[in-house]
């Protein structure tokens, strides 16, 4: 659909989502969706994107922040990652052990020297919640200069090896952005890797293909080679369009603009 602008568009995870508590899910995506709009008032999609993925950290709720699941020796090891698709500048922080890992790959990104930096220091937080948690989080945002960001966060995958790396905080896999599009992907980060959702999603934009049929063009690209119930992905292009697919039984997803705030957990389109 073609939303106006500014717009922000939040996930929290694909997956199966059947029998878990979605109205803590939803009534916490929303909250983070008003939070990341309300900074379009004084900042740009970087805040946008920043706050809305912060406030999601700090619920407890996602598989991301404080309630990350654990690997298995029992220890938090997260993933985030952030792009400006004006300037394609990317940070990312991989096996955080605490605090908001997307501030980290904030400052990673505007520092500029690299694109992805291990913690190698410092002890697993204890997490509000074990493995029963919501999922990933990633939010997309365009501000009234035409900013896209893209943002991705995570705790990975339940009872992962330590030192395991998703797709979360690869540009071009868990998050891209460019002067045209930004896309956030959720799933199974060793499928997600092999098909760089994200980038191709930029690549079909590039060549004239609707943001709504490129989504659904790649996420049905995944389940041919490695079947279902692996993949979500969110974007936004340039001119507002917003989309959503994804290939497990639902993704919460929200999006948000100046006229009204969506949120949908199973099928359905944004409207
Ligand atoms: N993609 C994330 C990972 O593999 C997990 C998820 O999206 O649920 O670390």
């Amino acid at each position: 659909m073609l939303s106006s602008v500014p717009v922000i568009v939040l996930h929290g995870g694909a997956g199966y989502w059947e029998g878990k508590n979605l109205d803590n899910v939803t009534s916490t995506l929303r909250e983070a969706s008003r939070r990341g709009f309300e900074e379009f008032r004084r900042g740009s999609s970087i805040e946008a994107v920043v706050e809305a993925i912060s406030f999601m950290e700090d619920s407890g709720v996602f598989d991301a922040g404080k309630g990350s699941v654990r690997n298995s020796e029992g220890k938090v090891e997260m993933d985030a990652g952030i792009m400006d698709g004006k300037t394609l500048s990317a940070g990312s922080v991989v096996l955080v052990k605490a605090g908001n890992p997307i501030r980290k790959a904030l400052q990673v990104m505007k520092r500029g020297k690299h694109v992805i930096v291990a913690e190698s220091e410092g002890n697993s937080m204890p997490t509000l919640n074990s493995g029963n948690s919501g999922d990933t989080v990633g939010a997309v945002a365009l501000d009234l200069e035409g900013r896209i960001v893209a943002g991705t966060s995570t705790g990975g995958i339940a009872g992962k090896d330590p030192g395991r790396i998703g797709d979360s905080p690869i540009p071009g896999a868990g998050f891209y952005a460019t002067e045209r599009v930004g896309v956030s992907s959720t799933g199974i980060g060793e499928v997600i890797l092999k098909m760089l959702p994200a980038k191709e999603i930029d690549t079909l934009v590039s060549i004239g293909i609707l943001l709504d049929d490129a989504l659904n063009s790649v996420v049905n690209k995944v389940s041919h080679v490695f079947g279902k119930g692996n993949i979500g992905i969110i974007g936004v292009s340039k001119y507002g369009e917003v989309s959503a697919h994804f290939n497990t039984k639902g993704m919460p997803r929200c999006y948000q603009n100046k006229e009204k705030i969506q949120c949908l957990v199973f099928g359905g389109d944004f409207s």
